[in-house]
């Protein structure tokens, strides 16, 4: 089946109520129409999702906003002119259009335009906008090709198969206060890059107790296999020969019986780019267990950084 017939078989599924997995530039998404709030509770229920994590809503055109948010913020304006289509996620007050399910109760709502074709027709031709977190199981690795999609949610009503996603992890998610922005989630768009447009302003005192955004929850990527952080947490008894490992430096390698090099231009953002599809590729490998070398926490290696911490965390 080609493209444009996949595309157009989804986007019926999406008018009926029904649930698709397609490819973003970031991973792959399940989306369900975002107005309809039956669609989303069957998106909440295949991926088992606690209802408490809101979902973005993806849309193919800027003018969108004025009808699913409550805002005249022209700053909007000016992260989506830079940004978007790509892999921001701007949180705004949701209209009452925006079903309750789709932002766990909250009263605003995560909004994204993806930049990758076969996402952007489906929008078009669903007519609606697509509610879509990443179509794995809740908790577990992100899906970055077709594949992936298919070992964790087999029973999706359609699958389209659009090739590997180009970026490879979420996107990065801020939301604006009065004097700038905040990070409520790392990706592969950086503090800096979002401050030449804005400033950055933490809001101070914030009850840091209450989940402001489940991306913040301490564990989550985690792959099937334990995982490991170099220099951090190896336990005694790991053996080598058994091992697979991440490396971004390609330096030590020998002794492990697999080596995923992340990047070899010696990039973060390559890293960034093959990291779920390399761990991906471990979790089906013979290896007993997964080692992954930290990268510097500067730029996008925050990003990688915080996915490696929450994969290794119940491994502590
Ligand atoms: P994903 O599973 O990649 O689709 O992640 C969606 C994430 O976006 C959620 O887990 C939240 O962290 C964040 N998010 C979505 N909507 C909101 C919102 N209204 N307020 C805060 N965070 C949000
Ligand atoms: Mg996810």
């Amino acid at each position: 089946m080609t493209i444009s017939q996949q595309i157009s078989i989804a986007a019926k599924h999406i008018k009926e109520g029904n649930l698709v997995a397609f490819p973003t530039e970031t991973v792959y998404g399940l989306g369900a129409d975002a107005l309809n709030p039956y669609a989303v509770a069957k998106l909440f229920e295949l991926k088992e999702r606690p209802t408490f994590d809101p979902l973005i809503v993806h849309i193919a055109s800027v003018e969108e906003i004025k009808r699913l948010t409550v805002n005249n913020d022209n700053r909007v304006y000016e992260l989506a002119e830079r940004f978007w289509p790509g892999p921001l996620t701007i949180i705004l007050p949701k209209s009452n259009l925006v079903p309750d399910i789709v932002t766990a109760g909250l009263p605003t709502v995560g909004i994204r335009m993806p930049d990758h074709p076969v996402a952007i027709e489906l929008i078009r031709q669903s007519g609606c906008p697509i509610a879509a977190p990443s179509a794995n199981k809740f908790g577990q690795l992100s899906p970055t090709q077709a594949k992936h999609v298919n070992k964790q949610l087999s029973d999706v009503d359609f699958l389209i198969d659009g090739g590997e996603s180009a970026v490879g992890i979420e996107s990065t998610i801020i939301s604006l206060n009065e004097k700038g922005f905040e990070i409520l989630r790392h990706g592969i768009i950086t503090k800096e890059e979002i401050e030449e447009i804005i400033p950055y302003y933490a809001v101070p005192d914030r009850d840091k107790t209450n989940i402001v955004s489940p991306g913040m929850l301490k564990s989550h990527y985690s792959p099937n296999k334990p995982i490991y952080l170099l220099d951090k947490n190896i336990p005694d008894f790991i053996d080598y020969p058994k091992a697979g490992l991440l490396s971004f430096s390609g330096k030590d390698t020998a002794k492990y019986k697999i080596v995923e090099l992340l990047a070899p231009d010696g990039n973060l953002k390559t890293c960034a780019v093959n990291l779920f599809a390399a761990i991906h590729r471990l979790e089906e490998s013979d290896v007993d267990y997964i080692i992954a070398e930290t990268v510097p926490e500067v730029g996008v290696g925050i990003a990688i950084m915080d996915k490696l911490k929450k994969a290794a965390y119940r491994y502590k």
